[in-house]
């Protein structure tokens, strides 16, 4: 996994030192869109010896932002902190308006959602405003029921 997340860094022109490969890993194998602090947290439960700063977990994952290994998301909720996510493929999420948390909508109901769209849509939108439409992005906002998401996955 630290191999393959060093693989990608270098294949993206940037430094690779042996933290940002553990904090790329980390995020890489996280399906819960940590933030910073989760991140960290996690390395430092796992690599007591490492000696990574936060600093260092904030700049590296910016820097994987910047080459497209990673996106940001705007924070919400109680923390307010950003969120990660090492799938950079467009892909809809929900999210909780209490905790801020973002959990990846199931595939085929991602599926579902996108052919839903009016075939001509996009055009029209084109059309009408001039802006041309190179990406769709859901976000859906709410709650999950009694609270939890039993069935998302929220290990890191
Ligand atoms: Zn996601």
């Amino acid at each position: 996994m630290i191999e393959e997340a060093k693989q990608k860094i270098a294949s993206c022109g940037i430094r690779c030192t042996h933290q940002r490969a553990i904090v790329y890993a980390t995020l890489r194998e996280s399906r819960a869109h940590p933030t910073a602090e989760e991140i960290y947290t996690t390395i430092m439960t796992r690599h007591p010896d490492l000696g990574v700063s936060m600093a260092t977990v904030y700049n590296t994952l910016e820097a994987l932002c910047d080459v497209g290994l990673a996106r940001k998301h705007a924070g919400s909720g109680k923390t307010g902190s950003a969120r990660y996510d090492a799938e950079c493929k467009c892909h809809p999420h929900l999210r909780d308006r209490e905790s801020g948390r973002i959990v990846d909508l199931p595939p085929d109901l991602a599926s579902e959602l996108f052919d839903a769209l009016p075939q001509n849509m996009i055009e029209r939108i084109r059309e009408q405003t001039g802006f041309d439409v190179q990406r769709i992005c859901f976000e859906l906002v709410g709650s999950f029921k009694n609270g939890n998401a039993d069935n998302h996955p929220t290990d890191i």
